[in-house]
């Protein structure tokens, strides 16, 4: 089995977060370092630890993660104006924590999707 990461501890409440949401598949809590007014992660409560690792069993997961983030964006009141969501994954997704999570953002413009490169 992959190795946890703080997010396992994070879920099940053994470190500290500001946990906004939590059920028997996903938790919620705010980013500790936020990008924007509103950054929160939605992660399985399972750890799996990228996007390549989803297999047809986490999909009732993977959904839930994007229903409690339509819902969060409600609450938030960020639904309006729009919001972007993230997942990262592996090495040149930039991913620094190997448990996946889905990142909720938005509170202003977000910016351009990617920085797009210089054709070398
Ligand atoms: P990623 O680069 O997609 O792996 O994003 C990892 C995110 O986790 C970053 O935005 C971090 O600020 C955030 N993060 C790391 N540790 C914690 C923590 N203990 N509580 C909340 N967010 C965290």
């Amino acid at each position: 089995m992959a190795t946890e990461t703080i997010f396992s501890k994070i879920i099940r409440k053994e470190l500290p977060s500001d946990m906004l949401y939590q059920d028997d598949l996903v938790t919620a809590f705010r980013d500790i370092n936020p990008a924007l007014p509103t950054h929160i992660l939605i992660v399985p409560n399972e750890h799996i630890p990228t996007s390549s690792d989803v297999t047809d069993a986490h999909e009732a997961a993977m959904g839930r993660m994007h229903t409690v983030a339509r819902k969060l964006a409600e609450e938030e009141g960020i639904a309006k104006d729009g919001y972007r969501l993230i997942i990262n994954c592996g090495e040149h997704g930039r991913q620094e924590v190997m448990h996946i999570h889905m990142h909720l953002l938005g509170g202003s413009d977000v910016g351009p999707m990617i920085v797009r490169k210089k054709p070398a």
